[in-house]
């Protein structure tokens, strides 16, 4: 339902439940947040309203890092509870996802995943992602191709944010019939399913087309298709009143 990721020099914690807060009045059932540090993933969901995550992460913090995502979720596959909350994790811990939509094809993907020896632990459609992902992460090509790679075997409308541990200062986005968006920082960006989640940081939004792929940096954007090749993108200035 509501999806936000964050890279960049302040607290991403902060930013993520900042954003989450603001994407509220789309309605959820569930919360989570991940957040890379020290080159690990860290993670806390839970079902119910925000402020049930927020106390989790109160009760057990977690370590403070530049890089990291949050969703908010709006039940389709799986019952709302903490397990099926996003993010979704592969077996090592080392692949972080969330995902809006609903993936059409994934009882075949688990049933694949799960005779390749993946133990999966939620209801949802999503969590195929996670482990797929981790099957095609590579260090020397990065987890920008591999979403590209997953994307290629995804049936459905999904929009899916992911950090992987082995690839610090890096988040990526991919989006199929449901919307994503970049805010452009400065030694930081943004990336979300609305602007609201960042126009308190900034107004500079880039808008990602159908089957494009987003690599988020500090300091750099790179939006491809779904094949790896340069894609065009719409940017614009976000104008409205974030105060309304
Ligand atoms: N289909 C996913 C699930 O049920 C994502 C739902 C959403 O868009 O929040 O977990």
């Amino acid at each position: 339902c509501g999806i936000v990721g964050y890279v960049g020099g302040r607290s991403a914690l902060d930013i993520v439940i900042a954003g989450l807060r603001r994407l509220e009045y789309r309605g959820y059932d569930s919360a989570g947040v991940a957040v890379l540090a020290d080159g690990q993933l860290a993670s806390a969901k839970r079902a119910g309203k925000l402020a049930n995550l927020e106390k989790a992460l109160a009760e057990a913090p977690l370590p403070d890092g530049g890089t990291g995502l949050g969703h908010t979720r709006w039940a389709t596959h799986g019952v709302p509870n903490d397990a099926n909350a996003h993010p979704h994790l592969d077996n090592a811990g080392r692949v972080s996802v969330i995902h809006n939509g609903i993936i059409e094809n994934f009882a075949a993907l688990r049933d694949e995943l799960a005779e390749r020896g993946h133990t999966l632990v939620s209801e949802t459609d999503t969590e195929v992602v996670a482990h797929l992902l981790a099957e095609e992460f590579h260090a020397d090509t990065g987890l920008a191709d591999a979403m590209r790679r997953v994307c290629h075997r995804l049936k459905g409308a999904f929009t899916l944010v992911a950090v992987h541990a082995d690839e610090p200062g890096v988040v990526v986005g991919a989006r199929r019939n449901s919307p994503l968006v970049v805010g452009r920082g400065d030694g930081e960006n943004f990336l979300a399913s609305d602007v609201a989640a960042f126009i308190a940081y900034t107004r500079e939004a880039v808008e990602l087309g159908q089957d494009q792929v987003v690599e988020l940096r500090r300091d750099t954007v790179t939006v491809t298709d779904f094949d790896g090749n340069p894609a065009d993108v719409r940017e614009y200035h976000v104008d409205w009143d974030a105060s309304a």
